[in-house]
């Protein structure tokens, strides 16, 4: 930000009070056409952070797109205090392919943080993003889902070891929060170490909108901006219970060691108990089964949604929870509780 309040960018300024839509160049095809990225920079009249919003870094990822959209064209922001950069689209070229890596070479524009101005085509893209809209960011949200033919419960990834993302990540309001550093060029990873605290809200599917963890996100994003007074809006929300999953719990990818079609016996996000029969594995003929029972008692993160496996591939993500925790979801699940989603 500039001492008057202004943000700005390479190629352009946004003053306190207006909002610019832009399509920003990070690019160029083979026939040396603008690649460009939808950016909606909303300056608040009031002073307040700066925050970056964004989405679809994997092309095929598209619920974030819903949430970052919602919060930059039908939120009333006329009270707002403090900039919002929305990218709702951040790898173009992948969202055209729908596919999760940029086409060229099948490159991670998520491992290509925070990229270069000399380097490959990835990491130009990356630079051109992260220098622009990412490090003038006071903090960030962003949105992925499950990698495709797979989903997962709404959940937080963040750095805990940081007060700055762990408050971040507090505010967001999830039930689970997995604690882990960042990989290396990733977006959440090279904003949090460069400065700008970032997390990575994980979502469900990949290739469609799904409306309950769109709102469930959006209310997410409502309670970080009244943790950071961004918006007169009701209080930081509390998800009723919390469990934030280090690397000395137990969690594990359990994976298949037989190939075949899945029959899946339970849902994201529900709690299963050490010998539950979590998936069946079956051959054609369903004669010969392989049931995969839970080796501890835990919460179901992730699922497969394909449901067809080779031998390794992964079944479902299975965390380990504390005791007080596990009572509180066991309270919460049972039969007699109105319902959960
Ligand atoms: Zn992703």
């Amino acid at each position: 930000m500039s001492d008057d309040g202004a943000f700005t960018y390479s190629g352009g300024k946004v003053a306190p009070g207006e909002r610019q839509n832009i399509r920003y160049g990070i690019s160029e095809t083979y026939l040396g056409d603008p690649i460009r990225i939808p950016v909606s920079i909303i300056n608040g009249e009031r002073p307040g952070p700066t925050v970056f919003l964004s989405a679809a870094a994997h092309g095929d990822e598209l619920n974030g797109i819903e949430v970052v959209r919602e919060v930059a064209y039908e939120w009333d922001l006329s009270d707002l205090a403090g900039t919002l950069v929305c990218m709702p689209v951040l790898n173009v070229p992948g969202f055209l392919f729908q596919q999760r890596y940029l086409p060229i070479y099948d490159r991670d524009l998520n491992r290509s943080f925070p990229g270069r101005p000399d380097s490959t085509s990835a990491k130009r893209m990356a630079h051109r993003i992260f220098q622009n809209f990412i490090e003038p960011c006071d903090f960030g949200l962003d949105f992925h889902t499950s990698t495709r033919g797979r989903t997962n419960m709404l959940h937080v990834r963040a750095d805990m070891s940081d007060d700055k993302v762990s408050r971040l990540a507090k505010a967001f309001g999830t039930n689970v929060v997995i604690d882990s550093e960042g990989p290396s060029g990733s977006l959440r990873g090279e904003a949090s170490r460069a400065g700008v605290p970032t997390i990575t809200i994980e979502m469900g599917e990949a290739h469609r909108f799904q409306r309950v963890l769109i709102d469930e996100a959006l209310a997410g994003t409502d309670s970080v901006f009244a943790e950071y007074s961004l918006r007169e809006t009701t209080a930081v929300r509390w998800p009723g219970w919390r469990t934030i999953i280090t690397d000395d719990q137990e969690k594990t990818w359990i994976r298949a060691d037989a190939g075949g079609i899945v029959d899946m016996h339970f849902e994201r996000g529900s709690l299963v108990h050490e010998g539950d029969r979590i998936c069946t594995i079956t051959n054609p003929f369903k004669d010969d089964n392989t049931v995969v029972e839970a080796p501890f008692t835990g919460l179901l993160v992730g699922l497969l949604e394909n449901p067809v496996v080779y031998p390794g591939n992964p079944l479902c993500h299975l965390v380990e929870l504390d005791d007080v925790t596990r009572r509180v979801v066991e309270q919460e699940q049972s039969p007699e509780h109105a319902h959960h989603t």
